[in-house]
């Protein structure tokens, strides 16, 4: 395994990492900062694990899109929107919603897995600030690749049930990423969620 060693941009202690990781975190100052071409300290998230949870615990990175969504006009038999109608309490043509899109390296059965489980079903969570040692799986997908990711997560959820939707004309506009490190079990069938 290759192994990075960087500075923290905020405290300039030595960190250590996996070179694949765009998030690098300084244990010493608790600030994490992504390199992505350029050095930015940024805000994240670190979710409690369930006090149950098995020891085989790892921090999953996850992207979680601000969005506001505004319907203009829409076709779907039944009359409503599946998901997203339940989805947006605030008014039945729009609202803000948090979109999650998966951070490290998935493939598509797996990324859209997550995206539509926790866009769905917002994960709800308590905060801790630090890591606990847990384990953390790299970051791999850019935070602007993340908010181009947003559209095809709703349509892919809506889409889901053939024949529902019609027609749909709608805005999205993703008002702030940021990075969530939620709480998953490792098992033999890939992670579970541990929060
Ligand atoms: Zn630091």
């Amino acid at each position: 395994m290759k192994v990075l060693q960087i500075k923290c941009p905020h405290c300039q202690q030595p960190i250590y990492s996996k070179v694949r990781d765009l998030a690098f975190y300084c244990s010493h100052c608790k600030t994490m900062h992504i390199r992505d071409g350029g050095i930015n300290v940024i805000d994240f998230d670190v979710a409690e694990f369930h006090t149950n949870s098995p020891p085989d615990r790892v921090y999953m990175p996850f992207w979680r899109l601000f969005s506001g969504f505004t319907i203009n006009q829409s076709n779907v038999a039944g009359g409503m929107l599946n998901k997203l109608g339940r989805l947006l309490k605030d008014t039945a043509n729009g609202g803000n919603i948090f979109i999650y899109i998966p951070a490290w390296e998935t493939d598509v059965n797996e990324f859209k897995r997550w995206a539509m489980d926790l866009t769905e079903a917002q994960p709800v969570y308590s905060l801790r600030l630090d890591f606990n040692n847990v384990e953390r799986a790299p970051t791999v997908v850019p935070k602007e690749e993340a908010m181009k990711m947003a559209d095809f997560v709703i349509v892919t959820m809506e889409a889901e049930k053939p024949g529902t939707l019609q027609y749909l004309d709608y805005q999205l506009q993703v008002h702030d990423a940021r990075l969530i490190y939620l709480p998953f079990i490792k098992g033999a069938g890939g992670v579970v969620p541990g929060f």
